[in-house]
């Protein structure tokens, strides 16, 4: 170690609470500090080199290095470095940022209102869905159906839709009224024997008995990714999305679609939704709505939504909702540019035709003695390791076999996220077939050293 990272880990070990790590373990081994950026790949303050195979937290579509966004941002922080959206308030990029998401997103959603992230965004949809069915008089339809091993974020009500134990436990969640349906991954959770049309039948059977034991005009919204990311990367069977489409318009309950991770192209469609087949009535997205760049995040809704919700804020004075940074012009300015570059490069088509060579590369290790099952779609995939492959046997439930992996494939030059112990892959959409031949090739190096 330079004697400059070597003092930077110390004050870093010293100082910082680290998000989603081990404190303890932190203290010990240290961080790895990133300290630039190039394309696909990032380098530590030692000069290794990355190939970053998860696109930072699942959202650098762009590269680590694309100049125009940084250009963006200085344009902006020149021109006006801030302002708020409170009270009437508007900037420009914020303006054109909404009406570019009204022109991407499915044609229902016409109206945005921006947060810094995706947990603050679905915060702001249970609390807008709330507030609707308040204006609606309709005040016992709030709960929220949702799925176990969904991920909507870590605030007191994202963090409760979120279906991950490691986010309730300790933390008092669920602390609003939600009910998380089962996780619609045949592979675990299918009976022994059940055929995939069976499996999405029964999933589907115990929706709509859970809806009726709850009480209809007690539900006011179903939230899903289109494909889990966080959970594991988890496709839904075909059938799955039409059928809970069809169960929440018999019933009267908002579709809310989180894309923070599958919007703007993951799945090789501009949307996920689009890919499985339904509409909501709300869009959440993030993540590569600047390509993280700069923190932003958008909930994107139906007229008939906002409608509801301007006519009860023209009753009560004001909407008494909103963040500081709502609108900011400068993530804004880079989100706008960003998108620019998505759809001039074609990053979503480039996601569609990569997709095949990616996904068959790694469903080749599908015969290796750890691996459980490899799953995924467009340019989002996994790798679960298991104890005992005829039996599913997952190893202890520390994921201290996945961490080890994702450590090898680190020393191999890639890096991706152990979700206990499966291994996430999700790279930027700029990359090419030279580097997912080399994404594939260090991550079978990984396994092969894992056992
Ligand atoms: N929703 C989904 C689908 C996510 O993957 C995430 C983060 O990974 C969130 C919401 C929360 O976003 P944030 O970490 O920006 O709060």
């Amino acid at each position: 170690m330079t004697k400059l990272s070597n003092s930077l880990a110390a004050a870093d070990i010293a100082h910082s609470l680290h998000p989603y790590t081990n404190a303890r373990a932190h203290e010990r081994n240290g961080p790895i500090i990133m300290a630039r950026g190039a394309g696909v790949h990032v380098y530590d303050s030692e000069g290794k080199e990355y190939i970053e195979g998860l696109a930072g937290l699942w959202s650098v579509a762009v590269g680590f290095s694309e100049p125009r966004l940084a250009e963006a941002a200085a344009r902006q922080m020149a021109e006006l470095p801030f302002y708020h959206t409170f009270a009437g308030k508007a900037n420009e990029p914020a303006i054109r940022l909404a009406e570019k998401l009204v022109e991407m997103t499915p044609d229902p959603l016409t109206r945005v209102f921006f947060t810094n992230s995706g947990s603050e965004a679905n915060d702001t949809v249970v609390k807008l869905v709330w507030f609707m069915m308040n204006a609606q008089g309709r005040p016992k339809k709030k709960k929220f159906l949702s799925r176990h091993k969904g991920y909507h974020g870590i605030t007191v009500a994202s963090g409760s839709l979120t279906g991950l134990p490691v986010n309730h436990r300790d933390f008092d969640l669920p602390a609003i009224p939600v009910v998380h349906l089962t996780c619609p991954h045949h592979w675990r959770f299918g009976h022994p024997g059940e055929s995939e049309a069976a499996f999405t039948a029964r999933l589907l059977r115990e929706a709509e008995e859970t809806i009726l034991a709850e009480d209809p005009d007690t539900i006011a919204a179903f939230i899903g990714e289109p494909v889990m990311g966080a959970g594991g990367v988890i496709v839904p069977p075909e059938g799955y999305w039409e059928g809970i489409e069809a169960l929440c318009r018999r019933y009267d309950i908002l579709i809310v679609a989180d894309e923070v991770i599958n919007g703007f192209g993951r799945l090789g469609t501009t949307f996920g939704c689009e890919r499985m087949g339904f509409t909501p009535d709300i869009l959440v997205t993030s993540k590569q709505l600047t390509s993280s760049y700069m923190p932003l995040a958008a909930v994107v809704m139906t007229e008939a939504i906002y409608d509801v919700i301007a006519d009860h804020s023209d009753k009560l004075g004001t909407l008494g909702h909103g963040f500081t940074a709502s609108g900011h012009p400068v993530a804004t300015a880079v989100g706008l540019e960003n998108l620019k570059i998505i759809e001039e490069r074609d990053l979503v088509g480039n996601a569609a035709r990569l997709a095949p060579s990616f996904q068959n590369g790694l469903r080749a290790f599908a015969d290796l003695p750890l691996v459980g099952e490899v799953r995924g779609m467009g340019l989002i995939a996994a790798i679960e390791l298991v104890a005992d492959k005829a039996t599913k046997r997952s190893f202890d439930p520390l994921g201290r076999v996945g961490a080890r992996a994702a450590a090898f494939a680190a020393e191999e030059g890639l890096i991706c996220r152990a979700l206990g112990d499966t291994l996430a892959l999700c790279p930027p959409l700029i990359v090419t077939d030279a580097d997912i031949a080399r994404i594939i090739a260090r991550m079978g190096r990984a396994i092969t050293r894992t056992g």
